[in-house]
């Protein structure tokens, strides 16, 4: 899953980017509203933490509604220092999903961005399956069956990506796009080389394969056919 942070603050960008690498997420970092607004609107993102108050001719408000205007539904957590109920209002009504004031613990911002990217597709559940695979998102526990495999942070991030959009075909500069940040260099043969990590542990020791090679276009995640 790959997370826009728009924070001119250094320091609290630091900690919250390494905060949510740790959790296997993909993350870009802006400083101020202009970059912000521009990798907002150009760049696919699966969730966006935003902060209210920004050096620039955009602010968090001015971003959230440039987004929705747009046509950007990606959810967004809005970061702020003021905490008034009217302030918190029209936070939501730029079309903010979530509002958190500063200072705030880490485990709740993370909780929060783990709620807003289970939002649009399943309310509560936070285990994803495909056949007899099955990966939950809070322990990250994945099994096929009673097996439970082992995989680094990047392929885990890799095979949520594909679960969650199983059952069609994802080009690898998708794949990309979502499960690597913008600073990475990654090429499409890389994507090539972590599906072939993925199915070493997630299909090859099983009967049923369940990443499919899309010819000329990229991988499909599917159980049967
Ligand atoms: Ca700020």
């Amino acid at each position: 899953m790959r997370v826009l942070l728009v924070e001119d603050e250094h320091k609290i960008a630091r900690a919250l980017k390494k905060a949510l690498e740790q959790e296997s997420y993909a993350v870009d970092v802006a400083y101020d509203g202009d970059d912000g607004y521009a990798m907002a609107t150009t760049e696919p993102y699966d969730v966006a933490i935003i902060d209210r108050m920004l050096p620039g001719s955009y602010d968090g408000i001015a971003i959230v509604k440039a987004m929705r205007t747009e046509k950007i539904h990606t959810p967004v957590l809005l970061l702020t220092a003021l905490g008034s109920v009217e302030e918190r209002t029209s936070g939501l009504d730029s079309g903010a999903d979530d509002y958190m004031v500063k200072p705030f613990a880490l485990e709740e911002l993370l909780a929060r961005v783990r709620a807003l990217l289970r939002r649009p597709t399943e309310q509560q559940a936070t285990i994803l399956t495909a056949g007899d695979l099955s990966l939950n998102t809070i322990t990250y526990e994945v099994k096929r069956g009673d097996t439970v495999i082992q995989l680094t942070g990047k392929e885990f991030a890799l095979l949520e990506y594909m679960l969650r959009n199983q059952n069609r075909p994802l080009p690898k500069e998708l794949i990309i796009g979502h499960v690597w940040d913008y600073d990475a260099d990654i090429l499409p043969n890389t994507v090539e080389v972590y599906i072939k990590y993925l199915r070493n542990k997630v299909d090859s020791p099983f009967a049923t394969p369940l990443i499919h090679t899309v010819r000329g276009f990229g991988y499909k995640l599917q159980a049967g056919e």
